[in-house]
């Protein structure tokens, strides 16, 4: 058998085109290139990918019905699993979970498993295949608190199952993260809308601008529904604490990215967000969000700096993000540790940073950063963005004190992801405090069983 070991390239926006606009930057397969490359998974008999995918998507057997120009087999079979193919297939990490232990991945380059996912999605939505099943109505109705990709995965799940599903959501636009947060030229809202477009086909009732804590009490709900979902993820952002955050000129990577992405500053006066990004920008962290910060301000029009205390090597961002990021020219300040930002009139005007070394591993075993005696040195800046992680919103939490959380804020569950409250399940950021769409899904899915099994015992409707 012949093994091709090379991924068919995929096609990108140029870097001078990129950088002006909010496009997308990778172009997709065309059918023929996504034959050849889905063409050279060696269908291995013990498929890892699907063992290390966080929703078990049946990979070896999409990847087959691509190879055979089968499309919409081949994005009904990723539908099973994943309801959101198209944005999963732009933003998960492949390459640390189905593509890091890919057969192919020893001898050669992993299957493009990532690019192939978007590419059967697009196909479906380009071609207008939706998956279709049959439902069978059962009387009981579970609130979905949140409709961030926790909350998606939970509420198609029990709607696919026959309950009558209603989301709530906070903001004037559903999604989550995926629609706040993630830059448009990561994950363009034309495929976010139609992906959510999928909940309302199947008659989950999305209700917008409810922010549950605020103007619907989490009374209401639980006496009004037989069961409960949170997946209200973890929106609030963590700060440095050192003197200067309060500055004008100093956003959190979140309100920055909010105003880019929902509000879209970008096009103000067009909407009517404004945002003051002055010509030297300092991106503190490099994670994805911090890339997504960087690469937002540099189509802005800012030199950007991006300061991490340790090296490229071991920045968590995916790595197709980094390389995109470098490639756009943004600037890697390594080995730096933020001490004060300085400030002029009340705005920021530089930040005073500390340089660091590696030392020994630390328990997410990279190499702890170590700050070097006497080596403060000070750097022009104009705006800085703080992309540190992120916390679980209080204001929920505030309004439920009757919810177990951890020390850490995050809401306590046991392994069928039940909390302490008879009927309220909870999965994703909200109980993680930050990680990822796949693994958010995946806890939505494991949601959805605990309430399908908790519903079926109780075998009566009422409240929770
Ligand atoms: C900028 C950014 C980039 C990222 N990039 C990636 C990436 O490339 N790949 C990846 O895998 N992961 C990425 N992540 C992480 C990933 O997006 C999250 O892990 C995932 O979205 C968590 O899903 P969730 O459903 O738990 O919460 P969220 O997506 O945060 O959704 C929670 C929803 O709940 C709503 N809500 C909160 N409180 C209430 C309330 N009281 N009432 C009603 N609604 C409420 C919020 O408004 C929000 O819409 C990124 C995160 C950020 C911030």
């Amino acid at each position: 058998m012949d093994i091709n070991k090379t991924r068919v390239p995929m096609r990108e926006l140029p870097v001078e085109d990129r950088i002006k606009k909010f496009d997308e930057v990778p172009l997709g397969y065309t059918e023929e290139q996504a034959i050849a490359e889905a063409g050279r998974c060696i269908q291995c008999n013990n498929a890892p990918c699907i063992r290390d995918c966080p929703v078990k998507i049946d990979i070896k057997t999409f990847l087959k019905q691509v190879a055979e120009g089968k499309f919409k087999e081949a994005f009904l079979t990723l539908k099973k699993d994943n309801p959101i193919p198209a944005i999963a297939g732009r933003v998960c990490p492949q390459e640390s979970q189905c593509e890091s232990v890919c057969t192919l991945g020893k001898i050669g380059d992993a299957a493009n498993i990532g690019k192939l996912e978007s590419f059967a999605a697009d196909w479906a939505r380009k071609n207008n295949v939706r998956e279709e099943f049959d439902i069978e109505e059962k009387p009981q109705k579970v609130a979905v608190i949140g409709t961030g990709p926790a909350s998606i995965s939970c509420a198609v799940d029990l709607r696919k199952n026959g309950y009558k599903v209603t989301m709530y959501e906070a903001l004037h636009k559903a999604g989550g993260v995926l629609q706040y947060g993630i830059p448009e030229f990561r994950l363009p809202r034309d495929v976010v809308d139609d992906e959510l477009s999928y909940l309302t086909d199947i008659g989950v009732d999305i209700r917008l601008n409810r922010i549950i804590g605020q103007n619907v009490s989490f009374e209401e709900l639980r006496s009004e529904y037989d069961a409960i979902f949170i997946g209200t993820g973890a929106g609030a952002p963590l700060f440095l604490g050192i003197d200067g955050e309060k500055l004008n000129g100093v956003y959190s990577a979140n309100e920055f990215l909010i105003r880019v992405n929902l509000m879209k500053a970008y096009k103000f006066p067009q909407y009517d967000t404004p945002i003051k990004v002055k010509d030297k920008v300092g991106v503190i962290g490099a994670g994805n969000v911090a890339m997504d910060a960087a690469r937002s301000a540099l189509r802005l029009g800012a030199e950007v700096h991006v300061l991490y205390r340790r090296t490229k090597n071991e920045a968590p961002a995916r790595k197709e993000e980094l390389r995109h990021a470098i490639e756009e020219g943004i600037n890697f300040v390594e080995l730096v540790a933020p001490k004060r930002i300085l400030g002029k009139d009340g705005w920021v005007k530089g930040i005073e940073l500390i340089k660091m070394k590696l030392g020994e591993p630390d328990s997410s075993g990279r190499p702890r950063p170590v700050p070097i005696d006497v080596s403060e040195f000070t750097m022009d800046l104009d705006t800085v963005v703080v992309a540190l992680g992120t916390k679980p919103n209080r204001l929920f939490l505030s309004r439920t004190p009757e919810l177990k959380t951890t020390k850490k804020g995050v809401i306590t569950v046991d392994d069928a992801l039940a909390t302490n409250i008879e009927g309220v399940f909870a999965g994703g950021d909200a109980i993680s405090g930050g990680s990822t769409v796949i693994h958010a899904l995946g806890e939505g899915r494991k949601a959805a069983k605990s309430i399908d099994a908790y519903l079926s015992d109780k075998g009566k409707t009422g409240s929770v």
